[in-house]
């Protein structure tokens, strides 16, 4: 005989506000079973909990239903106060009073009632509940990152100092990101390649990490604990092990008018190199495109030369496997490019520039020494116009986010100006300026009341040519929305920060979200920030959203800390919610026909065949049996199963339609 006993959580207002509560624990105490029912305003404290458990002990209950928030908050929290009074834990049930109920309707009564009949079928399911226990799972105590920018390669120490072994993959031939191509940093304006190369450094000596640059994820199997990934490294041509980084091969080489994607296009490379002189490995990579030899087999200079024979035309991408058990995603950001702003001098001015384009020609390893020159005539700017908000906060064009960087990079960019180019002038167009960080706001009053900036407030409409003269129409918005025609020597957007192209594909590839925009999704805006909606795969940085360094490298030691704590555990423990194939009585043994559906539809690949053979060895049927460690609960079987010889633990057929009946009572 089942003794349930029902808790409705007001939550403050939010369900308390539009359901009424008293009226839904009253009517729940009339329902078969109920044996005890109480309204409280916040259930998930501590009394709460204390009630909890001291009505399980009082009124000796055998199922427990919390009418209160989404199980994906709490479901956890009340599941261990219920283990904590003896009660097994997969005995309570939530009943989803807020997300499905209180905030999705404003008439009182009609919640009410909604809510009533929520709790009657929850009810009637937990009195169908069997006790379960969690599954025990071996753990692989190895992390992979993503992305070797600076989160990924702030992930990778964390780890990796915590004891643990870490595969650092990165896509380009070298770490660093786009912190390398940076001049200096805000607010302190410390040189980001000080900075960050000793940390590259460290992270390709440290014995607990290898590095795979020039690599990708090619495609993850598994689950938490035992990831199981393929990783494409691709051919560079050099043998690394023989390659000494002498730089022979990348001075000789006839093709050296490439631009160079390091220094955003204003700077040449050649078609064998490596990307910035501080790269991380210090090992070329051969540009196939463009190369003399691969286009027409002539040329070979670069193997001929060099001393150590590390050139090898022949060399083929590599398809490697390993296990992990956590992932840390690092895959960082891009700017806006150019071309998708049309107003802005038909998006393809060369003296028009993005943000990561003035930051290499403000950076002393940039293509002019760190000179402001224009790209188009090597003229030093005598007037330049700092775009803020240049693709941001834009809802017309579908991107309505606030880019977060920018405006502190436009401050330090004509602070930059102002100290290059002593009797310049360095106006900023800006709707208006957010500095949310520690030294912020000193940093951008600074750029006024010491280096001279102006500031206008204003949006800029279009930047147009007049003559060879490149103009910024505006409207000063202080002013009655005047018209500004602004004459610029130089224009530099605060370029809006986007996902990266591909991160789409990636996420599939994982199995994490991503919101509207691009954006990874993490599993709780507020309590969950660096995990995902996938147990054991982990975001640090702007992969997420746009973000500065210190948030970065806050998250990315947030995320290693998470990683570091999964490891700790001897091995794992695992929701019981998996799918069993029936057994019952010789001679049926199962009612499954071994067709294996559902084998061939299982995302997790977690059925496999079982023979059943009688006490000579003779084979009697065929049937399907599923991998406890690699079934992850999704059901697909179950639905697909034409002999309904599955069934999911957690949520049987029987629990489930006992609550759909109780619904339609
Ligand atoms: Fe020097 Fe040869 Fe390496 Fe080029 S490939 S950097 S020439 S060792
Ligand atoms: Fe350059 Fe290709 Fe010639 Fe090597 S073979 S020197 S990479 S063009
Ligand atoms: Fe076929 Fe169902 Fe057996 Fe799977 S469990 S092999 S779908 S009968
Ligand atoms: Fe595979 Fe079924 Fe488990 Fe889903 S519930 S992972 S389909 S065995």
């Amino acid at each position: 005989m089942s003794r349930i006993g029902v808790f409705i959580c007001h939550c403050g207002e939010n369900i308390g506000k539009t359901v009424d509560c008293p009226r839904v624990a009253e009517s729940a105490r009339k329902l078969p079973g109920v044996v005890y029912a109480v309204d409280y305003r916040y259930t998930c404290s501590e009394p709460g909990q204390a009630q909890i458990r001291d009505a399980i002990k009082e009124h000796k209950l055998t199922g427990v239903v919390v009418g209160a928030c989404s199980p994906r908050m709490h479901e956890k929290t009340f599941r261990k106060t219920c283990a904590a009074a003896g009660l097994n834990p997969y005995l309570c049930e939530i009943a989803n009073l807020r997300e499905q109920c209180s905030w999705v309707h404003t008439d009182r009564e009609q919640a009410t009632r909604k809510a009533i009949d929520i709790v009657r079928s929850i009810v009637a399911r937990v009195q169908r509940n069997t006790p379960l226990a969690p599954i025990r799972v071996p753990l692989t105590r190895r992390a992979l990152v993503i992305g070797g920018g600076i989160a990924g390669i702030q992930a990778a120490l964390d780890i990796a100092d915590g004891g643990t072994e870490v595969i650092l993959v990165e896509r380009t031939p070298s770490l660093g990101g786009h912190m390398a191509q940076l001049s200096e940093t805000f607010p302190t304006l410390d040189c980001s390649q000080c900075i960050l190369t000793p940390r590259m450094v460290e992270a390709a000596s440290h014995p607990n990490i290898r590095l795979e640059t020039y690599s990708e994820v090619e495609k993850l199997g598994g689950y938490v604990g035992n990831f199981e990934v393929t990783i494409r490294r691709k051919a560079r041509s050099i043998d690394p092990k023989k390659c000494t980084g002498c730089g022979t091969c990348w001075q000789k080489c006839p093709v050296k008018k490439l631009p160079s994607e390091f220094d955003e296009g204003l700077g040449l490379r050649a078609a064998i190199g490596i990307p910035f002189p501080q790269a991380v490995p210090n090992k070329p990579v051969i540009d196939r495109a463009n190369c003399i030899k691969f286009k027409n087999g002539k040329c070979g200079a670069c193997q001929k030369l060099c001393q150590t024979g590390a050139v090898d035309f022949t060399q083929e991408d590599e398809i490697i496997t390993e296990k992990v058990g956590a992932i840390v995603v690092a895959t960082g950001f891009q700017v806006l490019p150019k071309d998708q702003l049309p107003a802005y001098a038909d998006g393809d001015h060369p003296d028009v520039l993005t943000g990561l384009q003035f930051e290499r020609l403000a950076s002393a390893s940039g293509p002019t020494g760190g000179e402001i020159r224009r790209p188009s005539d090597g003229k030093e700017p005598q007037t330049v116009v700092f775009v803020q908000c240049a693709g941001s906060r834009d809802r017309e064009k579908g991107r309505a986010y606030c880019s977060k960087i920018c405006c502190m990079y436009t401050a330090k960019h004509a602070m930059l100006y102002r100290h290059k180019v002593h009797g310049g002038r360095a106006i900023v167009l800006c709707m208006d300026v957010r500095t949310p960080g520690k030294g912020y706001d000193e940093f951008y009053r600074r750029a006024i009341e010491q280096d001279g900036v102006i500031y206008l407030r204003s949006r800029a409409a279009r930047i147009y040519r007049d003559n060879g003269q490149l103009v910024v129409q505006a409207a000063d918005t202080l002013n009655g929305g005047e018209r500004l025609d602004i004459k610029a020597d130089l224009v530099v957007l605060g370029s809006a920060a986007i996902p990266q192209p591909d991160v789409r594909t990636l996420a599939q590839k994982l199995g994490v979200g991503y919101d509207a925009d691009g954006w990874l999704s993490e599993a709780h805006p507020k309590l969950r920030p660096v995990e995902t909606n996938t147990a054991g795969i982990f975001l640090a940085g702007a992969c997420q959203g746009p973000k500065d360094i210190p948030d970065t490298v806050a998250q990315a030691s947030a995320a290693a800390a998470k990683t570091l704590a999964l490891f700790a555990a001897k091995e794992l423990q695992r929701d019981p919610i998996i799918a069993r194939v029936n057994r019952c009585a010789p001679p049926v043994f199962s009612t499954c026909i071994g067709c294996f559906t559902c084998a061939a539809a299982c995302p997790y690949k977690a059925i496999e065949r079982e023979e059943i053979r009688d006490r000579k060895g003779g084979l009697i049927k065929v049937v399907a049996r599923v991998n406890e460690s690699l079934c992850q609960g999704c059901g697909t079987c179950v639905s697909l199963c034409r002999s309904k010889s599955m069934d999911l633990d957690g949520f049987t057929e029987e629990e489930v339609f006992a609550a759909l009946e109780a619904l339609v009572e």
